[in-house]
């Protein structure tokens, strides 16, 4: 039986991982065939601070385990099957095991969904991103294409505009769905253009992205397009396919609840199930940073070890 069972392994986890087993709780990370969350897919972070020359993101998080292991957290280094939260114990399965705990945190993150197209695999982390707010930087005075119609879309063009030279949203229909207010900046941004009914079908360059073949969806005709950097920011999937008995929300995130008692806030990470808290961006839209999935998966520990005494350390 373990206190703490901790599900991803990408900061949040990680990070959670660290607060738990240094609280006394006999904890065990189940952290998925491939380990370590969307840092594993980028390269150089310069905006995790304690790095002065910044640090590549699968180093980085080699680094957090090896801290977490350090402190004696268990791993499990398989995916699991499915997490049942009708009952307590709760009962995580993997590789057709059954796993016990008192408790969990869910921290499996959100992907981010991709193109799918010819060349982005290799150009990833050269050129091709799903993340201004981390990569803008390099791209100053840099002409620059974002992909998508949605806020995410609007946030990652009015990011890079503060930078690059040019920002150029290429989207699939004639009309964003992103919010109006977002739009109107976007709009009001001199650098940002949109090329509207377009799908990017190809990425040119093979050590760096030099350009993006473009199809024009109402004439079929095709095009290249020179661009010195591509972010995609055509939406998430959060990692919420194997957990049963919790509530999330109508686009599969956990439904993260406030729980106050006396007018004082208890709990900030709980979820629809006492004992299950969540980190991360299993739960987070807006900001879905390396630091501020770690200060989740801080916060969701520090939760357990509140709800731990008051529910289990006497049993
Ligand atoms: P989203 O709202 O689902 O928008 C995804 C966009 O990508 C849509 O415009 C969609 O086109 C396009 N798209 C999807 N698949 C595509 C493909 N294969 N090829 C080309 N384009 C594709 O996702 P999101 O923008 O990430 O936002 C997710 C949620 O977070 C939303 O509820 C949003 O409001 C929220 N959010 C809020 C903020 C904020 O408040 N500041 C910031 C970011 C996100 P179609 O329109 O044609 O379907």
């Amino acid at each position: 039986m373990y206190d703490v069972i901790i599900l991803g392994s990408g900061p949040a986890g990680l990070t959670a991982g660290i607060y738990s087993v240094r609280a006394g709780y006999k904890t065990l990370i189940v952290a998925g065939t491939k380990w370590g969350g969307q840092l594993m897919l980028t390269t150089l972070v310069e905006n995790f601070p304690g790095f002065v020359e910044g640090i590549q993101g699968p180093e980085l998080m080699m680094n957090m385990r090896k801290q977490v292991e350090r402190l004696g957290v268990e791993f499990l280094n398989t995916d699991f099957e499915q997490a049942d939260f009708s009952s307590r114990p709760f009962k995580i399965k993997a590789e057709g095991k059954i796993h016990e705990t008192k408790s969990v945190i869910v921290a499996t993150g959100a992907d981010s969904l991709w193109l799918n197209i010819p060349g982005e695999m290799q150009l990833r982390g050269k050129g091709v991103s799903t993340c201004a707010v981390c990569d803008a930087f390099f791209f100053r005075d840099k002409n620059t294409v974002v992909v998508g119609g949605g806020d995410s879309a609007m946030e990652e063009a009015l990011v890079l505009a503060k930078v690059a030279k040019t920002v150029t949203i290429v989207h699939r229909r004639d009309g964003f769905r992103a919010s109006e207010a977002m739009q109107k900046r976007v709009f009001s941004e001199p650098k940002i253009k949109v090329l509207w009914n377009k799908a990017v079908t190809k990425y040119m360059g093979s050590d760096h992205v030099t350009g993006v073949g473009l199809k024009d969806l109402k004439t079929g005709k095709e095009e290249e397009f020179a661009t010195d950097g591509v972010f995609i920011a055509i939406g998430h999937k959060p990692n919420t396919d194997k957990l049963k008995g919790i509530e999330l929300d109508a686009k599969g995130y956990i439904v993260k609840k406030e729980i106050k008692e006396k007018g004082l806030m208890k709990y900030r990470s709980a979820t629809s199930v006492p004992g299950v808290f969540v980190g991360g961006d299993v739960h987070d839209y807006r900001y879905k940073q390396a630091i501020t999935a770690s200060a989740f998966g801080c916060m969701a520990a520090l939760d357990v070890d509140k709800w731990m005494e008051e529910n289990e350390k006497s049993s």
